[in-house]
């Protein structure tokens, strides 16, 4: 707490929202007790939005402030694909077990039974999962609607990632497919958890598409932030036809980081995730009702405010940049506009432009994209 107020020193607006929430809790900040000492004193629900509070930390705040009934279509769905990501990210399990329950866990969303011990690389995820019926209870509470919504993205993505866990993501094709299935399909099912409680809270002609935009747009964001994260741990997620561009090997990156060929390359992949800002603007440009605005528009603030910190920036290759805690909370405090939302994005696509200097190696296309994007936004105040 005391670096986040210290990093948003300069801030006040932003230390006023971090003591708010610290105070209200609000979600935001979760209990202390650990998770498997709450799960014997909760009901089920009560866990759920307990367990929500440790694994979700910095959005379980934004999540709250829905309204109720969707509230706890949107808490379920994410405690549901936290679960099932537990599965794909432990390391540990072998494939023989692995495969079956990537393949399967939707139907665990329809059995009181299932529990698991066990997995897990984090003590919440895995009491998580050895609390599983309390959350199959919260779920089968939900409409008829939602559940279906819930059990079919989980089956797509667990099938999804069954397909990628022997699978490597070489083409750019192979990382948007690979992006698709974790967190394009987040977008997609939650834009249908929003039309389940509201048919007109988003009116869009090719919903899923650009739904899945919005969740490839997050998710590259953090590939690209985790790469020296996901270095050490010892998986990578970089296609490899954009790196052996510049590098023999991924970790290359990292021994030469300031090099012009290594900031090249990370700025080829920030480049790529930008292509996605125009699918996102249409999406935001037709979400109807305030407290959803809010909701969707908090990560992707934060996801362009990244990637304009991590433009150019060599220390994303050896350590692990994060944006201000700060920011988000004031995101989740004040209400936000579409014009707000262009504010952000404009401010943040104009970093990323004067760090774009002629004579970089990949600034002609970083350029063109930047326009797209300029294009996107499309409003008079943005425009000189
Ligand atoms: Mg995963």
């Amino acid at each position: 707490m005391l670096l986040t107020l210290y990093k948003s020193a300069l801030r006040p607006l932003e230390i006023k929202a971090l003591l708010k929430l610290k105070i209200r809790g609000n979600g935001y900040a979760p209990h202390t007790e650990p998770l498997g000492q709450l799960a014997s004193q909760l009901d089920d629900k009560a866990f759920c939005y307990a367990a929500l509070g440790k694994v979700s930390r910095s959005f379980s705040a934004v999540i709250q402030q829905l309204p109720n009934e969707l509230k706890d279509a949107v808490c379920i769905f994410y405690l549901v694909l936290r679960a099932l990501d537990t599965i794909e990210d432990d390391m540990t399990l072998q494939q023989d077990i692995k495969q079956p329950l990537l393949l399967n866990f939707y139907k665990h969303s329809q059995d009181e039974a299932f529990s698991i011990s066990g997995i897990g690389d984090n003590a919440d995820y895995m009491v998580l999962l050895e609390n599983y019926p309390k959350v199959y209870r919260t779920f089968s509470n939900l409409n008829n609607k939602t559940k279906s919504t819930i059990v079919d993205i989980t089956r797509q993505m667990g099938s999804g990632m069954s397909e990628f866990t022997d699978k490597k993501i070489i083409s750019v094709d192979d990382f948007d497919l690979y992006c698709h299935y974790v967190a394009g399909l987040v977008g997609i099912g939650l834009t249908r958890l929003f039309l389940a409680f509201n048919s007109l809270s988003v009116t869009l002609v090719d919903t899923d598409a650009v739904s899945n935009s919005m969740g490839l747009f997050l998710q590259k964001t953090n590939i690209i932030r985790d790469y020296y994260e996901d270095l050490d741990a010892d998986r990578t997620f970089w296609p490899k036809n954009i790196w052996s561009e510049y590098v023999d090997k991924l970790e290359d990156l990292a021994k030469n980081p300031k090099s012009e060929t290594s900031l090249a390359c990370l700025n080829h992949m920030i480049t790529d995730t930008l292509r996605h800002i125009p699918d996102c603007i249409e999406y935001m440009r037709n979400v109807k009702d305030n407290k959803i605005f809010r909701f969707t528009a908090v990560p992707q603030i934060m996801a362009i405010a990244t990637l304009a910190k991590l433009y150019n920036n060599p220390k994303v290759l050896t350590d692990v940049v994060k944006v201000r805690k700060g920011l988000a909370a004031k995101l989740m405090l004040y209400n936000i506009t579409l014009n707000d939302l262009f504010r952000y994005f404009w401010k943040n696509i104009r970093i990323i432009e004067k760090k774009n200097n002629p004579g970089m190696p990949y600034h002609h296309e970083t350029k063109l994209m930047i326009d797209q994007v300029k294009n996107s936004i499309n409003h008079k105040r943005y425009q000189q």
